[in-house]
């Protein structure tokens, strides 16, 4: 892993000093920083500490208390480790011992300590003190060896090699070393100390002595990054004080602070991070508000007349104002970027096809791109149905159109006589050309890395594109992934949509809830039944797709048609499925999730998701969304096996008690981290160093806000925007779009 050269090193200063040039760090070292990412003192000191102890007042012994918090330093006298009666439980205890006295610290189920914590060793202990016979004791309290004791400060258990291990150790012998003695160690071991997250064999202690030293080499006139009135602005420190104040906090500092990562010295560090990712976005932005397309819309009466004629029904508020915005763009001189965000079944289908009429009207073709192929030509069947009375053709190119048809509408796409193009990613293939694409539609934008987008918008030269999606992104990720798009967000639903209830049950429930689908399909309904999809490699406890809808044909329903659609079925095959199931001749569905997206029966009303603990909340989500689409009430039934972790249980509680797929969708970013959601690279999230989307939020808005100030304000040749421009998509690990 390459860093872009950041820009302080760049300029010189000597922050791009490699680390192996710090005492104390020989080829092991260098070689455990470099697989943590960590070359150069730049590296080093951009990351930040995970806690903070505030060792400001280590207590003697002698004066520990029950029931309080303390900090001691002192030197182990016994190391043991218990054997309880209970089988595979062990206490591992050690006694120290200062000049004041002797008190005891417990750890539980910790045998490695056995291997870490020996006699001789000076430590530094933090945390709770409680009654324990024969005085007080803490229990399981954060340590950190400060020394080594003599017999000890050989390399053993992988710890450092001797020379490495003694630059930082000269302390006194650790006998001479009680409580009074303490400050012979280094200063950055005392007061409020910053602990690093432990890197090979590198402790939070060694590593403390290596930012000492990278602090040490800050030069007096620390290039900074973010300008001068942005940073006076924020009423920021510069960030050589800020790297001080992370690393070398004051003895009063506020700890809690520091440990919620909000001292000034944090917040600057972060906003200079996402300043300079959102100046560059805002510049991508302001770059495409420049460039022209070379085709033009009409919109005059004649269309809203046409328009008007084909709508089935009214549009909701949501869609007015989407086609609204949608139009709009279309008739400015730049290519329209528009990211159209709808909860499942809000109807933006119509929309997308309210947007290719304008174009086709106006002499235009246009390219509809969704992520499967079952979605795609579900389309393709819906837009021949709202065409079917205009002159504009609608082709389906998708992976399974072969032979004559396929070579006939790529012909037709090449000479314009072909109106909309619709398919999957074979859309973006090189083999499909279009005389004058003038608007490309991407449903379901999630699924698509940023890369194919690009791919597509090549077809034409600048064609307008919308794009549409059903997961909400949390406005922190909009920012992000989509910062250089605009925005619509449509929160309504159809009327008379008909309310979805949630239910969550254990496994035990299951015929319970068979009984609950049987009712439903007696009443002349249908029923989904999802499970997790299963990785070939995987050997986890999953109930096998095709072994459970065996059974449930067999044991479970057998009064009924079951049906099976998997992803590893043939395209043909897939559609067979899902046309039977949309012609009432399958009653049961069992799916893998390769329902998820888009498709519309809205004579089923039950979808029962096994496993419900090992899908995100979007996804459930999305599931869910799958009934509730007729007039009849949906019920989506969600069986998890126990135990749950404290995760999954924060899950199911949410989707349960929430509707709204924005909220959901805050709260998975929340669960479970903008990578898990989106999958970083692939959805186009920034490589953050420090900043993160969830706890950061809101210094994300602000810097944006600052950015976009900024940019107002700056000279075309002001520095820090000449390196924006250079190193941005580098520095954040980002493709180039478009
Ligand atoms: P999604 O936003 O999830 O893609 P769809 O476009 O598939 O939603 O629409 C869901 C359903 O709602 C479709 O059956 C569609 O015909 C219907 N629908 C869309 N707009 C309206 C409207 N304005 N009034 C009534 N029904 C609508
Ligand atoms: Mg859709």
């Amino acid at each position: 892993m390459s860093r872009a050269p950041h820009a302080e090193g760049r300029s010189g200063a000597g922050l791009s000093r490699p680390l192996a040039t710090l005492k104390g760090v020989g080829d092991r070292r260098a070689a455990d920083l470099a697989s943590a990412g960590l070359e150069t003192l730049d590296d080093l000191l951009v990351r930040f500490p995970i806690r903070y102890e505030d060792r400001g007042h280590p207590r003697p012994l002698s004066e520990l208390q029950a029931g309080r918090v303390a900090s001691a330093i002192a030197t182990i006298v016994t190391a043991a480790l218990k054997k309880t009666r209970r089988p595979g439980f062990s206490v591992f205890e050690i006694v120290v011992r200062d000049r004041s006295g002797t008190a005891r610290a417990v750890w539980f189920n910790q045998r490695f300590l056995k291997d870490v914590l020996r006699a001789g060793q000076t430590v530094s202990l933090f945390g709770k003190v409680e009654h324990a016979p024969g005085g007080v004791q803490f229990t399981s309290p954060q340590y950190e060896i400060l020394q080594e004791g003599e017999a000890l400060a050989g390399g053993w258990l992988g710890e450092p090699a001797p020379q490495d291990a003694r630059e930082l150790d000269d302390g006194p012998e650790p006998d001479d070393a009680p409580i009074e003695d303490a400050p012979d160690l280094p200063d950055e071991h005392l007061g409020i100390v910053p602990i690093y997250e432990r890197i090979g064999t590198l402790t939070p202690r060694i590593q403390r002595g290596l930012v000492t030293q990278a602090l040490a080499a800050l030069p007096p006139d620390l290039p900074d990054a973010l300008p001068d009135v942005v940073r006076r602005r924020m009423q920021l420190p510069t960030r050589r004080d800020a790297l001080f104040e992370v690393h070398a906090p004051d003895r009063g500092a506020d700890v809690d602070a520091l440990n919620r990562s909000r001292s000034t010295g944090h917040v600057r560090l972060i906003v200079e991070e996402f300043f300079a990712f959102q100046a560059g976005v805002l510049l991508r932005r302001r770059a495409r508000t420049e460039e022209r397309k070379p085709h033009a819309y009409r919109v005059d009466d004649a269309l809203r007349e046409k328009t008007r004629a084909l709508l089935p029904f009214p549009l909701t508020p949501g869609q007015k104002i989407a086609v609204r915005d949608i139009v709009a763009d279309l008739q400015k001189p730049e290519p329209m970027n528009r990211l159209l965000q709808g909860d499942v079944g809000s109807g933006k289908t119509l929309v997308a096809m309210l947007a290719a009429l304008v174009a086709l009207e106006s002499g235009l073709q246009v390219a509809l791109m969704a992520p499967t192929e079952i979605l795609a030509e579900q389309h393709a069947r819906t837009l021949a149905r709202f065409f079917a009375t205009t002159r504009h053709a609608v082709g389906l190119i998708s992976g399974r159109t072969g032979g004559m048809e396929r070579r006939e509408t790529l012909a037709r796409a090449a000479n314009g006589t072909l109106g909309v193009a619709v398919g999957t990613h074979a859309l973006v293939q090189e083999t499909v050309q279009f005389a004058r694409l003038g608007l490309v539609i991407v449903d379901e934008q999630h699924r698509f890395g940023v890369v194919q987008r690009a791919d597509l918008r090549r077809k034409g030269t600048s064609p307008d594109v919308l794009v549409m999606t059903a997961t909400p992104i949390p406005r922190t990720l909009a920012l992000t992934t989509y910062g250089d798009l605009d925005v619509t967000t449509m929160r309504d639903r159809p009327p008379g949509r008909a309310p979805i209830a949630t239910t969550v049950r254990p496994e035990s429930r299951r015929d319970e809830v068979w009984q609950f689908v049987r009712g439903e399909l007696e009443a002349g309904r249908q029923a989904y039944v999802i499970y997790p999809l299963v990785e070939e490699s995987e050997k986890i406890d999953v109930r096998d797709a095709t072994a459970a809808a065996e059974h449930l044909a067999q044991a479970v329903f057998p009064e009924w048609k079951v049906g099976l659609l998997h992803g590893r079925l043939g395209a043909e095959e897939k559609q067979r499925v899902m046309d039977a199931f949309a012609a009432r001749a399958i009653d049961v569905l069992v799916a893998t999730t390769v329902v998820e997206v888009g498709v519309d029966v809205p004579n089923a009303t039950v979808i029962v998701v096994e496993h419900a603990e090992r899908f995100g909340l979007s996804q459930l989500h999305q599931l869910r969304g799958r009934v509730g689409r007729g007039t009849a009430p949906g019920h989506a039934v969600l069986l998890y096996q126990s135990p749950l972790t404290d995760e999954a249980r924060a899950r199911l509680k949410a989707i349960a008690e929430s509707g709204d797929g924005f909220a959901l969708a805050e709260q998975d970013l929340i669960l479970r981290g903008p990578g898990d959601v989106f999958g970083t690279r692939q959805a186009g999230l920034p490589t953050l160093r420090i900043g993160d989307l969830v706890r950061d939020a809101s210094l994300l808005i602000q810097a944006r806000e600052q950015a976009a100030r900024w940019l107002d304000e700056v000279g075309p040749s002001d520095p820090h925007l000449a390196r924006i421009r250079e190193t941005w998509a580098d520095r954040f690990g980002l493709v180039h779009v478009g």
